[in-house]
């Protein structure tokens, strides 16, 4: 994950064994409002976590997090993409070898295909080793004449239907932290340690070609073919191809958890969130005056604002103001959730006025939380034309203002579930009552996440084209 290993360390020496960091303004969002936040009902119990979590070491490196941001910059700047992905929810059972790994599979294979389109680096970074609170619409949830708290991510609560399960536990945000270490620990290890070899990513790129559904794809996937074998016979070093940088993103949702693993990085005495390398603010919890707009605008991890289709102009803009008043390249991602249906009308404005303002943020879109429907059966899903019409329709809005659309933000899994319909090689409801596995969100499968990397390359690669 470090790409220079001559950053110098050690950061976050001092604070370290001191416990949490204290640094003037990081506890401001104290007397803020503050929403989707849980009820924990021991204080004792709270106390005992938040003492454990504030002397545990850092899950990330200051010296990571500087350099994701000036990846950042450049993919803000048009001279690279960002691939963010992974679950709606994490869960603890979920942490496992195989399913890590097919996650990470499944966005490494993702970076290639858009890297050959977008003719870029892909900034590849996980919804992953720390995604595990969710905000919700309603305090609680009735079954069958039955009110109990909803479930808010295994950092919270379970997810099963009974008061035990459903009590708020503040257990669980060491096992949050102790389970995104183990994670963490495992993409390490296998983005480091010859897993990410491009030649290998490439061969199972292949194995999905084998598929006749996807046939639309092939003279794409040839010309991925003949680059890697030409780069081979040319005697480039795949060696330096063996290792890639992969860094880890979740919703700083959880205020409490997130301070407690703050530390001040010994290099330069600034707050960074060690929880993950980027952190985003969610579209339930982005009010300007608001406890995590607050917080998060004292810690110098790059951070990302959630933008659903009510975002006028102005709230972009205060968001700028708050978040990024220096206006430091990589500092700010703004992630645009608006739907397949309302973005061609709502984004033009908010783009053209952050353009106007000088402001220079990474555009991202999210185009799977403004397309979630109800199925027949109460589920929730997404159709993949949707998604990819989100996709589209955020590329054409870039293009007409003369800005960079510069990456992508998508729940998936590198399992064969069956969560989202549609696809070339189609879900359909039927195979719902098998394959449905995610406590939340529908996600993209394997399948459906690697056609998505090839329909956004052909997007990608018009991108410079005239209309
Ligand atoms: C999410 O990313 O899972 C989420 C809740 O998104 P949003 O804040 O955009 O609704
Ligand atoms: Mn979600």
């Amino acid at each position: 994950m470090i790409s220079d290993p001559t950053t110098d360390f050690p950061a976050f020496g001092s604070a370290q064994s001191n416990g949490a960091a204290d640094y003037p303004g990081l506890d401001d969002w104290r007397s803020k409002p503050i929403s989707q936040q849980p009820t924990w009902e021991d204080p004792a119990e709270f106390e005992a976590a938040l003492a454990e979590l504030s002397s545990a070491p850092p899950l990330v490196f200051a010296g990571e997090v500087d350099q994701l941001r000036a990846q950042l910059a450049a993919a803000a700047r048009g001279e690279a993409f960002l691939l963010q992905g992974g679950d709606c929810a994490e869960t603890f059972a979920g942490a496992t070898a195989n399913k890590i790994s097919a996650k990470v599979k499944t966005i490494l294979q993702m970076a290639v295909v858009l890297t050959y389109g977008a003719s870029l680096p892909v900034v590849k970074m996980g919804r992953m080793a720390g995604q595990y609170a969710k905000p919700r619409s309603s305090d609680t949830e009735t079954r069958d004449g039955v009110t109990l708290p909803s479930f808010r991510g295994e950092i919270v609560n379970g997810f099963d239907f009974t008061p035990e399960s459903r009590r708020h536990d503040p257990h669980r945000m060491v096992q949050a932290y102790n389970t995104s270490a183990a994670t963490l620990n495992l993409v390490r290890a296998f983005t480091q340690g010859g897993f990410a070899d491009l030649r290998s990513v490439h061969a199972w790129n292949q194995g999905f070609m084998k598929n006749p559904a996807y046939s639309r794809y092939e003279e794409m996937a040839g010309q991925i073919d003949r680059a890697v074998r030409f780069m081979d016979a040319a005697g480039v070093d795949f060696s330096a191809l063996r290792r890639t940088d992969f860094f880890t993103a979740h919703e700083a949702l959880l205020l409490d958890y997130e301070r407690a693993l703050t530390r001040i990085d010994s290099r330069s005495g600034l707050p960074y969130s060690t929880s993950g390398h980027f952190l985003w603010i969610g579209e339930r919890t982005r009010n300007l005056d608001g406890a995590h707009v607050d917080f998060l605008s004292k810690v110098r991890n790059p951070i990302g604002v959630k933008l659903g289709p009510t975002t006028r102009p102005e709230d972009a803009l205060a968001l700028i103001d708050r978040l990024d008043p220096e206006r430091e390249p990589g500092r700010l991602t703004f992630i645009t959730r608006m739907g397949a249906e309302k973005i061609r009308e709502h984004l033009p404005a908010v783009v053209e006025a952050v353009r106007d303002s000088g402001a220079q943020p990474l555009w991202v879109t999210d185009p799977m939380h403004g397309n979630t429907v109800t199925a027949a059966n109460g589920y929730k899903t997404r159709r993949f034309d949707d998604v990819m019409d989100e996709v589209q329709g955020f590329f054409e809005v870039h293009r007409a203002a003369g800005t960079y659309p510069g990456g992508l933000h998508v729940e998936m899994t590198g399992d064969d579930v069956a969560e989202c319909l549609g696809g070339s090689d189609p879900i359909d409801e039927s195979a719902f009552a098998d394959r449905y596995e995610t406590l939340v969100d529908p996600r993209l499968n394997h399948q459906q996440s690697l056609e998505m990397a090839f329909l956004v390359t052909e997007a990608l690669s018009h991108r410079g084209r005239t209309a």
